[in-house]
């Protein structure tokens, strides 16, 4: 079972109670710290799916957090806080926070939000189709089968370098960001530097590219990311 784990750091108890008890409700697993040196040794310790964050806490500002956790993780972060000014929503998007909600606020509307980022970050770069070739079945990808197959053969590939090819083939010619290729191919909860795409690139291409070192797959944008750019076979 895929149960997220929801790491709420908040001072107040009351609200913990309440988002905490909402957040079980509706299948998530809920841990709370209520102070930012708990918080960060806590999500040392498990794979968080989501954050919510007050700005607000006793120890460490939650701002510093948000900057913290950002260094380590592209988990995303949910800032809850009392300060409604627009500067300091714009400053929370700046530091990495993917969304904001302000106090008080409707435990049904917050889930709404985490539902939408879960959803948002599942969703997003889904292949439209289950079958693709590409220059007249060289390369053969079954979605259904999670089988690619160069020139008839049956290619290996890790689970993450499959991953990594079917986000490149779901938008053909766009250009992916290392960071987009981790958090659409390999997802949020992923904590590995950001290069080693470039190692699970060197390999497709090696498995894939009938010269890798002048791809007609899978080609590196300089400055930018990587693009797939096959040649459909019509059907
Ligand atoms: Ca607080």
């Amino acid at each position: 079972m895929n149960e997220k784990l929801i790491l709420i750091i908040e001072d107040e108890k009351k609200i913990i109670e309440v988002i905490h008890s909402y957040l079980n409700k509706s299948g998530y697993k809920a841990f709370y710290a209520l102070t930012g040196k708990d918080a960060i040794e806590l999500f040392r310790l498990h794979k968080f799916s989501l954050v919510i964050l007050d700005l607000m806490l006793p120890d460490i500002p939650g701002e510093e957090i948000c900057i913290r956790l950002r260094k380590i993780s592209r988990v995303p972060i949910i800032i809850l806080t009392a300060k409604t000014e627009e500067i300091d929503k714009l400053y929370g998007f700046k530091i990495g926070a993917d969304d904001y909600i302000e106090k008080p606020f409707s435990p049904k509307e917050l889930l709404a939000r985490i539902d939408a980022i879960f959803r948002r970050s599942s969703n997003e770069f889904k292949p439209v189709g289950n079958y693709f070739s590409f220059y007249k079945d060289e390369l053969v990808i079954d979605n259904i089968k999670r089988q690619v197959k160069v020139k008839g053969k049956i290619i290996n590939l890790t689970p993450d370098e499959y991953k990594i090819l079917i986000t490149l083939i779901s938008y053909p010619q766009k250009v992916f960001s290392r960071d987009e290729i981790i958090t659409h191919a390999l997802g949020n909860d992923y904590t590995g530097f950001d290069r080693i795409i470039d190692t699970h690139i060197k390999n497709l291409r090696k498995k894939l590219e009938p010269d890798p070192e002048n791809p007609k797959y899978i080609f590196t944008i300089y400055g930018s990311g990587y693009c797939f750019k096959g040649e459909y076979d019509q059907t």
